[in-house]
């Protein structure tokens, strides 16, 4: 298994995805391991006093480690070219446990206004209520996020491509402003997985991930990780280790096996999403469509600088406003009508009225969350079939 003249450092990244960590045994080639233990033993008191000091590397208990959970994290950091990743129970866990990290009262934050919205809830009703203050930015103009920036400012955190508009945040600029403020960029990378854009490599000194959506792929676990150097992951575990938001076994495994076909399957969601956009695009009924794959997007040249593919959530802004977009979502027979994204499993949303239905008009209105926008996750059915469930609401605004 182990060819000194192929390491394992040169594998591409489905290889990567398929063989990190896997944990081969005699009784076990086909299916990683699941280590469904509370808590691990040993041969010896001695054995036992070493490994609790960590003067040996083993496993004591499942919140600080367990060797399912390692294997995923060591197939992530693979992927993302990190030193180090720790798993975490959720992509709001993994938030959590990175402001927790790096951050103490006093500090402050500045990110992107389109960001995930339990991420600005985290940041402004919870942190908030440490003494840790967040500015809100718009995503792309980068003199606003140097503006934002104060002595107190420790954490740049951003999303790109952002939802549901798919606007295109410049990664080596904002890690070159993080840094030259001494600061950390932190980069949610749910959107396009490793499969389709390396934060690190751009600059960026943390990824965070949503396990939930594109790594599982199929909709069946929470999880979420944070991948970075070793000397920011050793803080983020402890937190993790202490504070508990550890990832279970069961939903590692679960992502382990979503790792290994992601690839595959981020191609297959792009070349969907392509198809459906070009389609929409050309539609009477729709008046503009937001994907960064699209040769109308205003920032076509950075996203093809920095994105491998433009993945798979789209921004549709239907003619005529609430009606028309919830008469599109209502004439569906086929698509979930649900606010997660990240499925095998196409999904259609009407932002104004659910993820984004706390703000103010407007906030919606800074944010660009139109009575007329609907939000596509691009599943892996056949395409003609998504467009064919779009078609029938779309053409009977038309007649
Ligand atoms: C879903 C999501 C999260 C939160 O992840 P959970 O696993 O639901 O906690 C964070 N960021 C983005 C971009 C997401 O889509």
């Amino acid at each position: 298994m182990h060819d000194e003249s192929h390491p394992e450092t040169q594998w591409g990244l489905d290889t990567l995805a398929i063989r990190t960590g896997h944990h081969r045994t005699a009784e076990q080639e086909h299916g990683e391991p699941i280590f469904p233990t509370s808590s691990f033993v040993y041969e010896s008191a001695a054995e036992a006093a070493r490994k609790f000091v960590g003067e040996e590397p083993g496993n004591v208990y499942s919140r600080f480690t367990n060797p399912t959970v390692q294997t995923f994290e060591r197939r992530l950091a693979a992927l993302e070219g990190g030193e180090r990743c720790v798993a975490t129970s959720s992509g709001m866990a993994a938030i959590l446990s990175t402001a927790l990290a790096l951050l103490q009262a006093g500090d402050e934050i500045v990110a992107s206004r389109s960001l995930f919205g339990s991420t600005v809830s985290l940041f402004d009703k919870y942190l908030g209520k440490f003494g840790i203050t967040t500015r809100y930015v718009e995503l792309s103009d980068l003199a606003a996020w140097e503006a934002a920036i104060t002595p107190s400012t420790k954490l740049l955190f951003a999303e790109t491509p952002s939802n549901p508009l798919s606007e295109v945040g410049d990664i080596s600029a904002l890690a070159e402003l993080a840094h030259r403020h001494g600061a950390w960029l932190a980069i949610d990378n749910c959107f396009l997985t490793p499969a389709l854009q390396k934060p690190l490599a751009l600059g960026a000194d943390l990824v965070i991930h949503s396990a939930t959506k594109y790594l599982d792929g199929q909709g069946r676990a929470i999880g979420g990780a944070v991948v970075g150097p070793d000397a920011l992951l050793a803080e983020l575990f402890g937190v993790v280790r202490t504070c508990g938001p550890c990832l279970s076994p069961f939903n590692a495994w679960i992502f382990l096996k979503g790792l290994e076909t992601l690839g595959l399957r981020m191609q297959a969601h792009c070349d969907n999403a392509q198809r459906l956009a070009e389609w929409l695009e050309a539609h009477p009924a729709v008046e503009r469509v937001y994907y960064s794959g699209l040769a109308s997007h205003p920032q076509q040249a950075l996203a093809a600088r920095q994105q491998k593919g433009a993945g798979a959530v789209l921004g549709v802004e239907i003619r005529g406003g609430r009606e028309a977009a919830w008469s599109v979502i209502d004439a569906t027979r086929m698509l979930s009508i649900t606010g997660n994204l990240g499925d095998v499993k196409s999904t259609i949303t009407h932002p104004a009225t659910t993820t984004h239905g706390r703000l103010s008009d407007e906030q919606k209105r800074a944010a660009g969350i139109r009575e007329g926008l609907i939000r596509l996750s691009v599943g892996l059915e056949d395409v003609a079939d998504v467009q064919a469930d779009l078609a029938r609401g779309l053409d009977a605004l038309i007649r």
